[in-house]
């Protein structure tokens, strides 16, 4: 088995954006109608549902679909539920949609606001699971994996995307208070905010160290900021969390600050919008909004063949409905015109070598593309090094033959983790 650390790192040259105080604007997205809340569990998986259609709910509200499931939503509004269904995410990940149509007359749900005041461990991870920026609750509880500690991150690790550098700029109390409420209730008090080097100027004051990221690309890729910014390799194959290290975004942390000094849920996501034409703005939306809620309030067109992309131009993933919800970790929106879309092309490699020349990780991509393009993914981790790829999407772009590589490495490891968690399923549909 290859294994190799990412000490090779090439230099890259593509840049990440700076957000500038003009761009400080953030327009907000009217209530939609209906929301649709994306819950983890598919219904056929889970037969015994918690909630049912007709169920009236509060902003804020707890909602826990499944009898025999821990996962829940927030309610991003006041409404009665219309629907419950599967939802297909990226590759086949099933979850539950949940639609809620929305009342006039917003009422915010008290419960969380009872035990906002003396907050432990245990009653955050009964709320801040579905937090606007995603904080992924369950790596504190997590005993096998302990973690010592936490990295907020100001910036996003695609480019275009200025999310993460809004809620530095414009939520620092929100931030400076959440970071409070992690120290308590976790424990942990090495806590440090990684921002774009231009952004450290203004982002003190908030009780965390301050360490400073390039804004070279991939920079900002939380593999690349242990390495540069906090001298330390993770080896091939594991992730940052086996070093006891926790990446938050900063808008999860401005999150839990902004709960709890409001005593309220924050059910608004904050996300970048990138326009066919390539000019972007800020703008604020409940989770559930969908996509063609969005589009109607900001006077968008899409036209018959325009790809959307949920994420950044080099590691986004392509979307196919207008009715895709806002989720808690979407932090751009891009819409692509269908006349400057640079299709994958079913040409093989002609081992030109630029994928290896530019992949920061010293991937052999030429070798494991055929691998994964056959389905071989084992093979393509065991001997080819799938492992050492940090996801960063630039193989992709500089493929001459429109090899979609990265869709292809992500497929990989999706399909390699499903191998680990259910082995007897996946062996099953195999056959
Ligand atoms: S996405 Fe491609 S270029 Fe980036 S680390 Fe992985 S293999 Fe290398
Ligand atoms: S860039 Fe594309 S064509 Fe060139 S070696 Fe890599 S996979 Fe092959």
């Amino acid at each position: 088995m290859i294994k190799k650390s990412f000490l090779g790192f090439a230099k890259p040259e593509i840049k990440y954006d700076v957000l500038d105080d003009v761009s400080l604007e953030l327009y907000d997205i009217p209530i939609p109608e209906s929301v649709v809340l994306l819950s983890d569990g598919s219904p056929s998986q889970n037969p015994q549902l918690a909630i049912n259609i007709g169920d009236r709910v509060k902003t804020g509200q707890k909602l826990i679909p499944y009898k025999d499931n821990d996962s829940y939503v927030i309610s991003s509004v006041t409404g009665t539920i219309s629907s419950i269904s599967p939802y297909l995410g990226d590759y086949g990940k099933t979850y539950t949609a949940i639609s809620i149509d929305v009342d006039a007359n917003e009422t915010f749900d008290e419960t969380f606001k009872k035990s906002s005041e003396t907050l432990t461990l245990e009653t955050a991870s009964n709320y801040f699971a579905f937090l606007p920026g995603n904080l992924p609750f369950h790596t504190f509880s997590n005993s096998e994996k302990p973690i010592t500690k936490i990295i907020v991150f100001g910036g996003n690790t695609d480019l275009l995307i200025t999310t993460n550098q809004y809620v530095i700029k414009s939520e620092l109390d929100n931030i400076t208070k959440g970071i409070s409420i992690l120290k308590t209730i976790t424990g942990i008090n090495d806590v440090v905010i990684a921002v774009p080097r231009e952004l450290l100027q203004g982002a003190g004051h908030t009780g965390a160290k301050l360490k400073a990221v390039d804004l070279e690309y991939p920079s900002a890729n939380p593999y690349f900021i242990m390495q540069n910014v906090f001298n330390q390799v993770i080896p091939a194959g594991k992730e940052i969390i086996d070093s006891g290290v926790c990446f938050l975004s900063a808008e999860s942390v401005a999150s839990v600050g902004k709960a709890a000094i409001t005593g309220q849920i924050p059910v608004t996501k904050i996300i970048t919008l990138v326009n066919k034409d390539g000019t972007k703005g800020l703008i604020s939306a409940r989770i559930g909004t969908t996509m063609k809620d969005i589009f109607n309030a900001c006077n968008i067109d899409l036209n018959e063949k325009d790809r959307l992309i949920i994420g950044g131009p080099l590691t986004g993933s392509s979307i196919f409905s207008i009715d895709h919800p806002v989720h808690t970790d979407t932090d751009a929106i891009m819409i692509q015109d269908r006349e400057t879309i640079s299709l994958s092309e079913d040409t093989p490699c002609i081992n030109c070598g630029e994928c290896i020349r530019i992949c920061p990780a010293k991937v052999p991509i030429n070798i494991l593309v055929r691998f994964l393009e056959a389905g071989k993914y084992e093979e393509g981790a065991d001997e080819y090094d799938l492992y050492s790829c940090i996801e960063c999407g630039l193989c992709s772009f500089v493929c001459v033959s429109k090899i979609p590589i990265f869709q292809l490495i992500r497929l990989a490891k999706y399909q390699l983790s499903m191998i680990i968690e259910q082995p007897d399923t996946v062996e099953a549909e195999d056959e």
